[in-house]
């Protein structure tokens, strides 16, 4: 199993890293520019993304994980540890990234998972396969890929770095503000371009799309949930069987993520494939382009009239 060998790998390297950087700093106040602003440190994409969008000028906002970087691989090393534990608000979400998960302090965080109604982790899990990213985790992580709830986590960010930075508080709500007004606007024409479909089926790679599914009334079939894992021949069958019995015309596949196995499924199945992007890295254009052109791919594959 790779995916748990580069688990293990990253949590020896964090223990040691973890121990150093307390030695090293102390307990160190939370870290601030030269100019005084903020650090925020954003775990992966979207909530770079997000963190940029409500910090604005007020704040310097990086990421923690390198741009075609699967999220869930991600290796922290002594400075990316440190970088987390004196950020003045580091922003993630529990499960998707066990290192970051140990690594962050409870009062110089925001879990996103926190701000949102969560759904439970995906039902397909094999015998014997871990989520991924997490073995025990209750919910999907892949909260982002529903507008609407990131419009939430957009206001609870405004909030919690208003009450991290009150002297630009109003900045920050008001950045707040219009950014969930923007994932509102993206989440009306999503709900308006899936309403009519001949297909409500989503038959995909892995198993990211759980809160879009949920959002906007489609049914999510991953062939795996880990990203890693092979699926096993038996699961493989069942999907097939699934797909041409609901006329899947599409399998997704992801850029990150090898396209072989989706490949044999939409052979087997006559169907196409086409790329649907979880956004777990960071796309060509931003979040909100990136999501209306997975509204268009979804629109051809489920035939959706708008
Ligand atoms: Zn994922």
């Amino acid at each position: 199993m790779m995916s748990g060998f580069s688990r293990l790998r990253a949590g020896g390297l964090l223990a040691g890293a973890a121990l150093f950087a307390t030695a090293a700093c102390g307990a160190g106040a939370a870290e601030t520019t030269p100019d005084g602003k903020p650090e925020v440190v954003a775990a992966f994409y979207p909530l770079q993304w997000l963190s940029e969008q409500v910090g604005g000028s007020d704040a310097q906002v990086s990421g923690l994980t390198p741009p075609g970087v699967e999220p869930h691989d991600v290796e922290l090393g002594i400075q990316q540890v440190t970088e987390l534990k004196n950020a003045t608000l580091a922003v993630y979400v529990k499960g998707v990234q066990p290192a970051v998960d140990e690594a962050v302090e409870p009062d110089t965080s925001f879990d996103a998972a926190t701000a949102v109604a969560t759904i439970p982790a995906g039902e397909h899990a094999e015998e014997g396969e871990e989520e991924h990213g997490h073995e025990e985790l209750p919910y999907d992580p892949h909260l982002w890929l529903d507008p609407s709830r990131l419009a939430t986590v957009a206001t609870k960010l405004g909030e919690r770095l208003a009450t991290a930075d009150p002297a630009h508080a109003q900045g920050y709500k008001e950045r707040a503000t219009k950014t969930a007004a923007a994932l509102g606007a993206l989440d009306q024409e999503l709900t308006k371009g899936l309403t009519t479909c001949t297909s409500r089926t989503l038959v995909t790679a892995h198993e990211a799309f759980g809160y879009l599914a949920d959002r906007y009334k489609l049914k999510q079939v991953g062939i795996t949930l880990d990203p890693e894992t092979e699926p096993s021949p038996a699961r493989l069958s069942e999907v097939a069987k699934l797909a041409k019995a609901e006329g899947v015309t599409t399998i997704f596949t992801e850029a990150l993520v090898s396209p072989k196995v989706a490949e044999v499924l939409a052979s087997q199945v006559g169907a196409k494939t086409a790329v649907l992007d979880p956004l777990e890295s960071k796309p060509s254009g931003d979040y909100l382009s990136a999501m209306r052109d997975n509204l268009k791919t979804l629109q051809t594959a489920l035939g959706c009239t708008a």
